[in-house]
């Protein structure tokens, strides 16, 4: 589905990522993990759209998508999560959702949407979102006034309302406690169950190694390592990176 041939991204001289290829496949979780600053949402950043590469081609669905810019890619189904979160502060929690829904909509159904609140079906998918991260009872709530726990899941949930065919996760575990990273596992499983394609980007590598089907693991912007949860954990190049050892 998505087919990353040789990306670099340079910001002057710091080689961000630096000549990575990467494959992630229909249904899969590809987890992505690496030490602090080894180019992991710089790569999020690039199959998003948010800045160019410096070199390389992003191929989705077979098509070169190097060159779109990043609403077109939301419009072919790529969502994203910010490691930062990233929501309109001032609107409801049903109201992030919503918008969100609607960036994928086309100009008739937001006419639609915009007098007469959604139809059925599109109300009818927000409930059962929220519903899913466990946010109903906030549904009237401003985002700004949520917990940093249930900031995390609307983030998620802004993230699936656009009905994303790949969906980019970035850090969706930081700054969670236990409890919450056991239910972002479950999460992430009943996606996997329901056919989601995902590319898992984190620093919690237990919940990695719990979710996903295949790893690969990023160093200094290069791609050190690729393969099943248990080959990577016994990787020597792989524990170096970690531990120094
Ligand atoms: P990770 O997500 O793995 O922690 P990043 O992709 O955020 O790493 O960063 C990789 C490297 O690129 C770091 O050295 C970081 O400082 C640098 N970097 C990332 N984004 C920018 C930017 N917009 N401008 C300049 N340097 C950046
Ligand atoms: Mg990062």
């Amino acid at each position: 589905m998505l087919d990353l041939q040789g990306i670099a991204k340079h910001f002057g001289g710091v080689h961000a990522v630096d000549g990575v290829d990467l494959t992630v496949k229909r249904g899969e979780i590809l987890g992505l993990i690496g030490p602090n600053g080894s180019g992991k949402s710089t790569i999020v950043n690039l199959v998003s759209g948010l800045f160019p590469l410096t070199s390389g081609r992003i191929l989705f669905d077979g098509d070169d998508i190097s060159d779109l810019p990043s609403h077109a890619r939301v419009g072919l189904g790529i969502a994203r999560t910010f490691q930062n979160i990233r929501l309109f502060g001032q609107l409801s929690v049903w109201q992030n959702l919503w918008v969100a829904q609607n960036s994928r909509l086309q100009r008739q159904e937001m006419f639609f949407t915009r007098w007469f609140g959604g139809s059925a079906g599109v109300q009818a998918e927000i409930e059962r979102t929220l519903e899913f991260f466990d946010l109903a009872h906030k549904r009237h709530e401003l985002a700004a006034n949520l917990s940093f726990g249930e900031q995390r899941r609307l983030e998620f949930a802004r993230a699936i309302s656009a009905k994303p065919s790949l969906l980019l996760l970035d850090e969706p575990a930081a700054g969670m406690n236990a409890e919450e990273v056991d239910q972002l596992d479950a999460r992430i499983r009943k996606m996997r169950d329901d056919g989601f394609t995902v590319l898992l980007i984190e620093h919690h590598v237990e919940l990695v190694m719990s979710v996903a089907d295949r790893i690969a693991v990023l160093n200094f912007g290069r791609k050190i390592a690729e393969g099943p949860p248990a080959a990577v954990q016994d990787d020597a190049a792989v524990r170096e990176a970690y531990l120094g050892t």
